[in-house]
């Protein structure tokens, strides 16, 4: 696995201009950016006289972030390299992936390999790094499913940690790196379990048919994957067109007593029941019901083809896009009384 030499100076720029690394497009500065190659790099960052002493933010490919000004703080761009195959298991492929790699780039080569197992997950724009930190998630399957371990420098101390599933405490597009330990590590390797034999993952609507289509021949990885790139190349905008960081909302999760209640008043409301009771509802359906699929509230709109994702019309800041989320929050609030939660990380002065 190719490592950086830690003799190597540090990757330094000033006075940056992020457009290029948002996929908003939001075109904000950061004062100091500083890419990281390896462990040495991030240790080095926080061991420099100047730099070490500056509040940091750590970016991957910044498809999960909303800039709403420009960044005071040191920008930590990871661009740690490597893609490999460290064990195989009778029960599982384990794969290792530098943090900086792609994570569709990385579901390409494990599927070039003959290592399926990550193709629901298909075509997910950033980095393998932040893959732990929301548990990304598509097409019936999260990340966590597929999780072994990771190694992440403590930025506190510059020591390297190992941490499990247990440890990264998965949720619904979550983690302890949202929470308890947010900014508090920078994710440098992630290993994946890919389970042997494989199995297809065809719960989700766009893919229970795939059987019947081939005239019951058995789905293939490739076939997924395949299946899988062009529903969401039909439903979501590209980031080189419009502006946009895939879905800007949660599903939100209700208990079964507000589920009964808002059923009587909304019969016809999306809803898919999870086990322990409660209800998840469809975010998307909530915003298109209350009118807001294809509007716009100056520069920023809600994407015409799906309610759940905010695009950039071309020149909008983050204010413009925040402004629109909240005016969103509020008609559904007073519509269903459920209050959204953004999904993206806003930042910015
Ligand atoms: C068109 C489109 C479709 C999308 N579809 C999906 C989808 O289907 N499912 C889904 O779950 N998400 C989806 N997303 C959201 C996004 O792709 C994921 O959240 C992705 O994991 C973000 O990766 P990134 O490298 O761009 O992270 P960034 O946006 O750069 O960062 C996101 C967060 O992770 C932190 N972070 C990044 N790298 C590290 C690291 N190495 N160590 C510690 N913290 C780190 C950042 O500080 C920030 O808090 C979509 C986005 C777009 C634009």
């Amino acid at each position: 696995m190719k490592k950086s030499n830690s003799q190597e100076p540090l990757l330094i720029e000033n006075d940056v201009d992020l457009r290029a690394f948002n996929t908003f497009g939001f075109s904000c500065r950061a004062s100091r950016l500083v890419r990281v190659r390896s462990v040495e790099d991030v240790c080095a960052v926080i061991a420099h006289p100047e730099l070490g002493r500056l509040p940091r933010f750590i970016l991957g490919g910044g498809s999960n972030i909303v800039l709403t000004g420009d960044v005071s703080a040191l920008v930590v761009k990871v661009e740690v390299s490597g893609l490999e195959l460290v064990e195989a298991r009778e029960d599982a492929w384990i794969v290792e992936a530098g943090a900086g790699e792609s994570w569709h780039g990385l579901v390409e080569w494990t599927l070039a390999r003959g290592l399926p197992g990550l193709e629901n997950l298909a075509l997910i724009p950033g980095t393998v790094g932040a893959a732990p930190v929301q548990n990304i998630g598509a097409y019936g399957m999260e990340l966590a499913e597929r999780f072994e371990s990771l190694d992440a420098v403590d930025l506190a101390t510059g020591h390297t940690r190992t941490l499990d599933r247990n440890e990264c405490r998965f949720g619904y597009r979550d983690s302890v790196f949202k929470r308890e330990a947010a900014g508090a590590f920078l994710i440098t390797r992630v290993r994946l379990r890919l389970p042997r034999p494989w199995q297809p993952v065809l719960g989700y609507p766009d893919l229970a048919s795939m059987p019947e289509e081939s005239g019951n021949l058995a789905p293939t990885p490739s076939g997924i994957f395949d299946r899988i790139c062009q529903v969401r190349r039909a439903k979501l905008p590209d980031p080189a067109e419009f502006g946009n960081a895939g879905s800007f909302f949660k599903n939100p999760v209700i208990s079964s007593r507000q589920f009964r209640a808002l059923i009587e008043r909304e019969p016809s409301i999306v809803h898919y029941p999870l086990p322990g009771g409660d209800h998840k509802l469809a975010a998307g359906w909530l915003i298109e019901v209350c009118g807001w699929k294809g509007r716009s509230l100056g520069r920023a709109a809600v994407y015409d083809r799906q309610a759940l994702v905010l695009v950039n019309r071309g020149e909008a800041s983050g204010h413009e896009v925040m402004a629109l989320a909240t005016a969103i929050q509020e008609s559904v609030f007073d519509r269903f009384g459920i209050r959204l939660e953004s999904e993206p990380i806003v930042l910015g002065e």
